[in-house]
């Protein structure tokens, strides 16, 4: 079979045309189970090359059959829907596979995701001073900061690893990311408090004060706070401005992890649910989950470009040959060789402006009052969240929340999550597709409604 890529992007095409087709008149894939996707696919890999009608069937069946995220009725994950113009970006990205680690090999494509990360500074009240990167993922940006904060307690931790009783601060609805990079950064799990949360999933700021006080009277030495902005299951926003203070008066590095709701930062409307966010040291959001751009959009930002580059740059002679720190991201970053995925968030800034950005937020807020509103006047249903959140947490009569979005996926139905918090368990809509419509979420709805009545007798109901 020919390696030529005129070819292949003709092929491209046919297949992505047949795909968008497809998810229009099928938005839930059929669902396989794990124990049969060999059988039904064509996936086994063989010593001799594949002839051509068999690769592109094999192709377009694996496409066919691959959860469709960004469907109308996928609502499983905090993203889903596509920019066609950060799509675009990223197809390009691929083309030109620069690796963003120094200037030499990646050119203007380092002015682009400079030019993002300052206009997130100014957006946030971040100066001249911030620095940034754009991690893998919102786990790998939480994992920096942490490690940016261990650093900042001593420098030496980094040749001769940690001597201090270094404890860290988290919320109970924190996501699981904060222990594994406990773990990680050689801190460990149990140096990790998980603090109380209030009635609406925000951490409480008497318990964390109170607990901060106590560590220190035994010894310990407090060193950072992640608070959350949009936590993962309530889309709960903490609330930096009492955060900020704690931190200030201890000395804690304070960091921002607004993977899901940190987007907000674009609209007027509603970054007052961020306030106090420029007191903190450290910030991260993902633009693959609310705003539309593909898997994996993360940045990074940090008030001090010193502690980006004392924690993540290493000397490599072979590596930096020519240019500054300034414009060789690699001595910022994790990585080595990364990928560029700045041009997708890129693309569709230049295209659909701030305001654009902006817009698809608050395009989202309402949705999820629109679908509040809805579950709210219905008496089938009871509601578990609260306003100014992305999450529409429910559950519908007494059908029970894990058996329903189950059963809803293994019957190609409907791809929605569910959740808990404290002592209630529900179905988790999440209102994080910019291209849904107020009339898709009624359908959402209708769809779960018919499929729980016609079968009620199977579905498991609350005791
Ligand atoms: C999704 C999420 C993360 C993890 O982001 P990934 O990009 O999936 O690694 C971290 N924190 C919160 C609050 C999240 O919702």
């Amino acid at each position: 079979m020919s390696n030529n890529i005129k070819e292949d992007l003709q092929l491209f095409n046919e297949l992505i045309n047949t795909f968008l087709e497809d998810e229009q008149s099928n938005p839930i894939s059929e669902s396989i189970s794990p124990s049969e996707v060999f059988d039904i696919l064509d996936i086994t890999l063989n010593n001799s090359p594949a002839i051509d009608a068999d690769f592109q069937l094999a192709l377009k069946d694996l496409l066919l059959k691959s959860p469709k995220s960004s469907s109308k009725l996928f609502f499983n994950q905090l993203f889903g829907g596509r920019h066609s113009k950060a799509v675009l970006g990223d197809l390009l990205a691929v083309f030109l596979n620069n690796s963003m680690a120094t200037y030499k090999i990646a050119g203007p494509q380092v002015a682009v995701e400079k030019e993002i990360l300052s206009q997130v500074y100014s957006l946030i009240g971040f100066d001249e001073n911030a620095g940034g990167t754009f991690p893998t993922g919102g786990s790998m940006s939480n994992f920096m900061s942490l490690v940016m904060a261990r650093d900042k307690v001593n420098l030496e931790i980094m040749d001769k690893g940690i001597n201090e009783k270094l404890i860290a601060y988290t919320s109970e609805n924190s996501h699981y990311s904060i222990a594994k990079n406990a773990s990680f950064t050689g801190i460990g799990r149990d140096n990790v408090r998980y603090i109380k949360s209030d009635e609406q999933g925000r951490i409480s700021i008497k318990e964390l004060n109170q607990q901060v006080e106590k560590d220190i009277t035994n010894g310990f030495v407090p060193f950072y706070i992640n608070a959350t902005a949009g936590t993962t299951v309530l889309c709960a926003f903490d609330n930096v401005k009492e955060l900020a203070p704690i931190c200030k008066k201890h000395n804690i590095w304070l960091h921002l992890d607004g993977a899901f709701g940190g987007s907000v930062i674009f609209s007027d409307k509603y970054k007052h649910l961020v306030k106090g966010i420029n007191e903190s040291d450290s910030f991260c959001f993902n633009a693959h989950k609310t705003l539309g751009a593909p898997l994996s959009t993360s940045i990074l930002v940090v008030k001090d470009k010193h502690d980006l580059y004392n924690s993540f740059n290493n000397d490599a002679t072979y590596l930096y040959q020519t240019h500054d720190e300034d414009f060789n991201l690699g001595q910022t970053s994790f990585e080595c060789g990364r990928r560029n995925n700045a041009l997708k968030f890129w693309t569709m800034w230049k295209a659909i402006g701030t305001n654009g950005i902006a817009k698809i937020v608050e395009h989202e807020f309402s949705l999820s009052d629109t679908a509040r509103k809805y579950v709210n006047s219905n008496s089938d249903y009871t509601l578990y969240s609260f306003k100014d959140s992305l999450s529409v947490c429910f559950n519908y009569k007494d059908f029970d929340p894990e058996d329903l979005c189950t059963k809803l996926y293994e019957s190609n139905t409907l791809m929605v999550g569910f959740g808990h918090f404290h002592e209630n368990r529900f179905v988790r809509l999440v209102t994080i597709n910019g291209e849904n419509t107020h009339e898709d979420l009624k359908h959402f709805f209708n769809v779960l409604e018919k499929f729980a009545n016609e079968n009620a007798d199977s579905i498991k109901r609350i005791s």
